[in-house]
């Protein structure tokens, strides 16, 4: 089965965080198994809903005897800390029904095998945290539509208990009678809204996993993602415009979110199911098209050969003993690190990496990306797959001096090969020559 990871689903205005929102978060129980956390920002959303509920209880009110015939009496519930009270309940309400939304996708992709880790509620509502994701798209488009499916039915519920109030509260307090009405009533309204929020085709939203899922019937997982990320990235400039005309700060904060979302998600799946079957082999610049340099060649040259054949990193190949032998990688910005009128002056050796970041040619093109990223550099070594490596990939001396230098993967060769995908929606391995093998 294929797999990506760290995807997650979002609840309310629901939208996954991007990286920079630093979560703090702590649990406060589990449910069937998954962990229920709060994030500090909930703390601060939770009693601005009640707020901004308790001052619109005559609007909602309204709003309710219109649409649903609800027959509320506003005055029996707008005096003293009645509407605060209800606010808050509206407001823990409308959080139950995040976590029963998120508690639908949850479980439906748990009953397909894959582990949840937690469920968070933050800033804009729910998120359900999958350490894995289906790529199959009957799979994804089940776990999509769950947590609709669930807030509709959350909202039918709603609507069935406030139906039943004249005949379970008819004889209590109008306080009490309106109240229930009240609260009902908007629980039914909100969950249903949330619902139908959520199904717009706004990638990362579920809607826009929907139209994912069914775009890959017929398309590359990677192409199908791409253009549900592109109507997504519509939608948010959509919503962020109709909130600056409606002033609606909520919206153009889920629009922004959305937008972000949307284009980090999209490139991390289409790199992870571009990426799926492609080895560094594949991609890599092979060592016979490499250019290479001696230890001897002075700096001053190097930068001149840097200049022409407009490469910034080279690997450094003493052959003095027989055989040639790799010492080391030499980058433009070791070089630069010599004055200019010093550079006839100092070699190459002088200035070169000798603590080399390697790769093997038959690993996985993502594990290259993953490397450079968390090294902070831009080119890896790659060597024959029977090159023996030490724990954190650094290439051991005995091995070294083998030194089976097959190719250089950098950046740039990464991003070429994500170009190509993203043109012809997959990798042939068969397009560049394989000298890994
Ligand atoms: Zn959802």
């Amino acid at each position: 089965m294929h797999a990506r990871e760290g995807a997650q689903y979002g609840g309310v205005l629901k939208v996954p965080p991007p990286k920079l929102v630093c979560m703090r978060s702590f649990r406060i129980g589990s449910l069937f198994g998954i962990p229920i956390k709060l994030d500090f920002t909930f703390l601060l959303v939770l009693p601005l809903f009640a707020y901004l509920i308790g001052t619109r209880i005559g609007p909602v009110a309204e709003l309710l005897n219109v649409g649903l015939g609800a027959e509320i009496d506003v005055g029996a519930i707008s005096g003293g800390a009645t509407p605060w009270v209800l606010g808050l309940t509206a407001a823990v309400g409308l959080f139950v029904g995040v976590v029963l939304h998120e508690l639908g996708h949850s479980l439906t992709a748990q009953r397909y095998g894959f582990p949840i880790d937690s469920i968070t509620l933050w800033l804009f509502g729910g998120i359900a945290s999958f350490s894995e994701m289906p790529e199959d798209w009957r799979q994804e488009l089940t776990i999509a539509i769950a947590g609709p499916i669930v807030s509709v039915l959350v909202g039918i519920g709603s609507y069935g208990l406030y139906a039943l109030v004249p005949g379970v509260l008819g004889d209590a307090s109008p306080t009490l009678f309106n109240g229930a009405r009240f609260v009902l009533g908007y629980l039914a309204l909100l969950n249903v809204s949330l619902a139908i929020f959520n199904m717009l085709p706004a990638f990362p939203m579920d809607g826009g996993r929907v139209l994912r899922a069914l775009l890959a019937r017929s398309k590359p997982y990677a192409r199908a993602t791409q253009q549900a990320a592109s109507v997504g990235k519509v939608f948010a400039v959509l919503m962020g415009l109709l909130g600056l005309f409606a002033f609606n700060i909520i919206l153009i904060g889920v629009a922004f979110f959305v937008f972000i979302a949307a284009s980090s998600e999209a490139q991390q799946v289409t790199m992870k199911a571009a990426f799926q079957d492609v080895t560094v082999g594949d991609i890599m610049t092979p060592a016979s098209e490499l250019h290479t340099v001696e230890p001897e060649t002075t700096v001053a040259e190097l930068i001149r050969r840097m200049f022409t054949e407009r490469h910034t990193g080279y690997p450094v190949i003493d052959d003095a003993f027989e055989g040639e032998r790799l010492i080391g990688l030499v980058t433009l910005s070791d070089a630069r690190q010599i004055e200019p009128v010093e550079r006839d002056a100092y070699t190459v050796e002088d200035v070169m990496t000798t603590d080399l970041q390697t790769i093997t040619a038959d690993s996985d093109a993502m594990t290259a990306i993953e490397r450079m990223q968390e090294h902070g550099i831009g080119r890896l070594l790659v060597v024959a797959p029977s090159e023996r490596l030490s724990a954190d990939g650094t290439l051991e001396e005995s091995s070294r001096d083998g030194g089976d230098l097959v190719g250089l993967i950098s950046r740039s060769d990464v991003m070429t090969a994500l170009d190509i995908v993203q043109q012809s929606g997959s990798v042939s391995p068969s397009s560049r020559p394989r000298t890994a093998d």
